[in-house]
């Protein structure tokens, strides 16, 4: 399979000369072996990459100041081109980290063009502006605003959706955007570039500038950014937290989870295998809102823990291109060592292993790590603490439905949930007392629709929905002269 390698940066509107003559080279986890290269960008190519999107935005005549239905109709256009590379785009993704190829087409190939088309039809529709009464006969005018340049910071993990939820809706504000996709998925990011250009959009408004931890955080400093939208782990939003917090400058922070799938005495988990396998180690256990802590009754607890133990165990391991495969590499062999080492530490603690815990027999090639379960897991235990970011489950036994949200609401973070239960009021009422951003009943699927994002230390404000427009930007009330 030959490599796919670029020698130039998107930025401005043009494949430019990068500043720096090192490279990023993207190492496929299925192989091990390189999957092409992109040149790595330098301080001065984010400077370059920051002043053209500075010079988009202040334009007098340009994005920003456009109507939406002008806006609109490039976001179309850019829709159509980013589906007629949707499969390229699928591809680049289960190439770099690994997803199954069932998922990479169902979220990486799709997503991206339905919510360019969503944010700028909401942009159309949308109440842009409002005349207020005021105190005594007063009006004001009350407009949203374009909040400016965005510097947008994204994982490996679901490159294209994660850039989408970002993408989409600053663009269709009228914001231009500084996009730093993760060093191991740059290859999807140079595709969407490709994309960009060729459905038009105006020069700067999108520009590409690939780099590690250093670069981001150069970035999220500039001073040519008006806004910082983060995905990603909570160490790292942290720190760009406190840069953001002492810049005064606002940040949309995505960070971590460890979420609980509560199951109620009445699930029939055996009929719901599908959606709860989904819901729980979708993209080999690499997404942040998954249900990672299985929270069961004590009266059923053997046939929750047998049915969680044979759903792990009926997944198809092996290599993610392969429609039928359900669980593909994990990232990196940093990303194994990880998950291996918590592993470790579950058995460690004590917690009684029921499936998996190793690599996949007669597999030699690749970071592999079979879907394990863990049994009898006390909630304090660190496997039930730390988002491990794997396909490794934690089954924890719970008395009342009141314990049941008590346990659930007994983390840092808050970001998913779900609830499983043959009765969708009884759900509902459950998913009431989550302290968390959002939960699903019977199955875990975010919606264009509706806002995203967590509690505590699962990070700060909500994508999607008008929530997720809103953040992109600033309201401004013009005190008419009446
Ligand atoms: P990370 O947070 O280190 O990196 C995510 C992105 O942020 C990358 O583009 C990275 O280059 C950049 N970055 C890192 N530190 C930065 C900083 N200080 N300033 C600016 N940019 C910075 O995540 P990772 O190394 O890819 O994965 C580590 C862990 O993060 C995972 O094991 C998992 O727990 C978590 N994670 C969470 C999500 C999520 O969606 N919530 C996604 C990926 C990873």
């Amino acid at each position: 399979m030959p490599t796919i390698d670029y020698d130039a940066l998107y930025i401005g509107g043009r494949w430019q000369t990068p500043v720096g003559e090192s490279t990023i080279t993207v190492i496929s986890p299925i192989t091990e072996q390189p999957a092409g290269s992109v040149p790595r960008g330098t301080e001065g190519d984010v400077d370059a990459a920051v002043a053209a999107a500075r010079a988009a935005f202040d334009d007098p005549g340009g994005w920003s100041t456009w109507t939406p239905q002008r806006r609109l109709s490039v976001l179309e256009a850019f829709a159509v081109e980013l589906e007629r590379r949707g499969p390229e785009t699928a591809r680049r993704v289960t190439l770099q980290n690994g997803m199954p190829t069932t998922v990479a087409h169902a979220i990486e190939a799709g997503f991206p063009a339905i919510l360019m088309r969503y944010y700028g039809g909401l942009m159309v529709d949308g109440d842009q502006e409002e005349i207020r009464p005021g105190m005594g006969g007063g009006r004001t005018r009350v407009t949203r605003e374009p909040i400016g340049v965005v510097a947008a910071i994204v994982p490996w993990n679901v490159p294209q959706g994660i850039t989408a939820l970002k993408l989409a809706p600053a663009l269709a504000a009228g914001c231009s955007v500084v996009l730093k996709p993760a060093e191991e998925t740059v290859l999807d990011a140079f595709l969407l570039a490709e994309s960009a250009a060729a459905a038009g959009l105006p020069p700067g408004v999108l520009n590409v500038v690939p780099g590690g931890r250093e670069l981001g955080a150069y970035l999220v400093g500039h001073p040519g950014v008006d806004k910082v939208s983060f995905t990603g782990s909570t160490a790292a939003g942290r720190a760009i937290g406190r840069t953001c917090g002492e810049l005064l400058r606002p940040v949309t922070l995505e960070l971590g989870g460890k979420s609980a799938a509560i199951v109620l005495d009445d699930a029939d988990l055996d009929m719901r295998m599908e959606s709860f396998f989904a819901a729980t180690m979708m993209n080999n256990g690499q997404i942040c809102w998954l249900g990672t802590r299985v929270l069961a009754p004590r009266s059923r607890y053997g046939r929750v823990v047998d049915a969680v133990t044979d759903m792990a165990r009926s997944r198809v391991v092996g290599d993610p291109f392969d429609p039928a495969v359900h669980v593909g590499p994990l990232v990196s062999a940093r990303q194994r060592e990880r998950v291996e080492g918590y592993i470790a530490v579950g058995r460690q603690d004590g917690a009684r292993l029921t499936t998996g815990g190793g690599r996949p027999a007669g597999v030699d090639r690749g970071w592999y790590v079979e879907p394990t379960v863990f049994a009898d897991v006390d909630n304090s235990a660190r496997i039930a603490r730390e988002e491990i970011f794997g396909p490794v489950l934690s089954v924890i036994p719970y008395d009342t439905v009141a314990d049941a949200i008590a346990i659930a609401n007994d983390s840092d973070y808050g970001l998913g949930g779900s609830v499983w239960t043959e009765d969708p009021d009884r759900g509902a009422e459950v998913a009431r007392g989550i302290r968390s951003g959002t939960v699903g009943i019977n199955a875990y699927s975010n919606d264009p629709h509706s806002p995203f994002g967590g509690v505590k230390a699962s990070g700060l404000g909500r994508e999607l929905g008008p929530e997720g427009l809103h953040s992109y930007q600033f309201p401004k009330s013009v005190y008419l002269d009446n």
